[in-house]
C-alpha cells in the first residue's frame, strides 16, 4: 500500500511541484495550505508522513508541529520541516519542537525525496521499496547490493548511487545537470563530464558479454535508463 504524505505549504506553486514529484514516486498526496486544514486532514486521513512549511499564515509551522506531536493520531508521524531559514538556531528549534528532519529552501528535489524515503524507511520499512528491479537487474537498498541475474555487480559508492537514482526514474531522460543534482548534490563542484565517466564505469560493471545495456545515451540531452521497448 502506498504511503500517504500530507504536504502543508501555502505557496501554491511549490505545493504543486511537491505533489507532482511525490505522486510520480507512487505516494498518495494530501495538500493543506493552512494549519487549520492540515489539522483536519491529519486527523481524518492519518498520513504516514508530514512535509511541513515553517512559514504559514496564522498558525506557524512550529506551532503546528507542536500540535501534531501532542495528539495521539499524529504523535509518531515523521515530520519533515521546510524552511527558508538556514540559521543553526532555527534548525535546532525546529528539531526540538518535534520535527524529524529539516530541509532549507531552496532545496533540491532529489535530496528532499531521499530524505522523505529515509524517514519513511525508519518509520515504516514496509512502505518503501527496499529492492528496485528492472529486467534482470536488482538493487537491494537494505543490503546495499546489486545483482544482474545471479551475478553480483560490484560498484563504487558513486556508481551505486547513480544506479539507484536512474532506477528510481526509469524511462525518463535525465540530463547531466539532473544527475549531478540527484547523485552528487546541488552544491557539489563537479564537472558535467564527470557524469559521463561514472556512467561509463556503471555500464562496464553492469554489462557483460552480450547482455543488453540498460542505459541509453540521448545525444544532447543526457541518459535514459530502463526503456522497455528496446
Ligand atoms: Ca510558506
Amino acid at each position: 500500500m502506498a504511503a500517504t504524505i500530507l504536504v502543508v505549504e501555502d505557496e501554491a506553486s511549490l505545493a504543486e511541484i511537491l505533489r507532482y514529484n511525490l505522486e510520480a514516486e507512487g505516494f498518495v498526496v494530501l495538500h493543506a495550505a493552512t494549519g487549520e486544514d492540515a489539522e483536519v486532514l491529519a486527523e481524518e486521513r492519518g498520513p504516514d508522513l508530514i512535509v511541513l512549511d515553517w512559514m504559514l499564515p496564522s498558525v506557524s509551522g512550529i506551532e503546528l508541529c507542536r500540535r501534531f506531536r501532542s495528539r495521539q493520531q499524529t504523535r509518531a508521524v515523521p515530520i519533515l520541516m521546510l524552511t527558508a531559514r538556514g540559521e543553526e538556531a532555527d534548525r535546532v528549534r525546529g528539531l526540538s519542537t518535534g520535527a524529524d528532519d529539516y530541509v532549507v529552501k531552496p532545496f533540491s528535489l532529489p535530496e528532499l525525496m531521499a530524505r522523505i524515503r529515509a524517514l519513511l524507511r525508519r518509520a515504516s520499512p514496509d512502505r518503501v521499496a527496499e529492492v528496485l528491479r528492472f529486467a534482470d537487474i536488482e538493487l537491494d537498498r537494505a543490503a546495499h547490493k546489486v545483482k544482474r541475474g545471479h551475478r553480483d555487480v560490484r560498484l563504487g559508492p558513486t556508481e551505486y548511487r547513480l544506479l539507484e537514482y536512474v532506477m528510481e526514474n526509469p524511462g525518463r531522460v535525465l540530463s547531466r545537470a539532473q544527475l549531478l543534482d540527484g547523485v552528487w548534490g546541488r552544491d557539489a563542484f563537479v564537472d558535467e563530464r564527470t557524469v559521463d565517466v561514472h556512467i561509463g564505469r556503471l555500464r562496464k560493471a553492469l554489462v557483460r558479454g552480450r547482455e543488453a545495456d540498460p542505459i541509453r545515451t540521448v545525444r544532447g540531452a543526457g541518459y535514459v535508463f530502463g526503456e522497455r521497448s528496446r
